[in-house]
């Protein structure tokens, strides 16, 4: 499933809408200290549903937002968009091209966009997850990582085979219908109660 192009707009450095097609073999991205290579790699986190700010470098989500320079005044929005060439099915569409899109505005509202039509962070994040590239995915590693991995506990270790294995989704869906299993006898509980006071 290769990424055809990032489309980076608002986001951190890239004030202006910047558009980077990635050909076949290997892309290198290269440029003097604080240009904004980082940031390329942390817009793709972003729109695959990154949700958390720390991890962008920031403290809360609209710091990922075009802060202003000294000659451009802060933006109000930041856009990313994805497009990948999915003719080999990885992302279970039916689509042969994918594009997704996350856009956020300085007041923390967010919009997210599946080909262009409007759906939630969660339909995102399910999307990759179930191609093997979850948020938690190794599909992307930062700056520092490599590092972390090595000086990983042995629990955490398993965690990642899991994933590159396709077990972590299973897990993730577990424990999801576990939570609803919980809600819903709780339910019968409360209904339960009630029968009895009204018999
Ligand atoms: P290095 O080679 O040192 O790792 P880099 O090329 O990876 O650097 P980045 O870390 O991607 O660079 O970019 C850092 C730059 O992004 C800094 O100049 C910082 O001011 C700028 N930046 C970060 N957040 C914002 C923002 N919200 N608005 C404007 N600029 C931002």
């Amino acid at each position: 499933m290769p990424l055809k192009s990032l489309i980076i707009n608002g986001f951190k450095s890239f004030a202006d809408k910047t558009t980077i097609d990635f050909t076949t073999g290997v892309t290198g991205i290269v440029g003097p200290n604080g240009s904004g290579k980082s940031n390329i790699t942390e817009a793709i986190r972003w729109v695959m549903g990154e949700q958390s700010a720390k991890s962008l470098r920031g403290s809360h989500m609209p710091d990922i937002i075009f802060a202003g320079s000294a000659l451009r005044e802060p933006l109000n929005r930041a856009e990313v968009t994805l497009i990948f060439d999915n003719r080999n099915h990885e992302l279970t569409t039916d689509q042969t091209t994918v594009s997704v899109t996350r856009r956020l505005f300085r007041d923390g509202t967010s919009e997210f966009y599946l080909n262009q039509k409007s759906c939630r962070l969660r339909d995102i994040s399910d999307l990759f997850l179930n191609a093997g590239m979850g948020k938690a995915s190794f599909s992307i590693i930062s700056q520092g990582r490599v590092e972390e991995i090595f000086n990983s506990k042995p629990e955490e270790r398993r965690m990642i085979i899991e994933e590159v294995a396709g077990v972590y989704k299973y897990k993730q869906q577990k424990q999801q219908a576990e939570a609803e299993l919980a809600t819903a006898n709780e339910n019968l509980n409360r209904v339960a109660d009630i029968y009895a006071e009204l018999k």
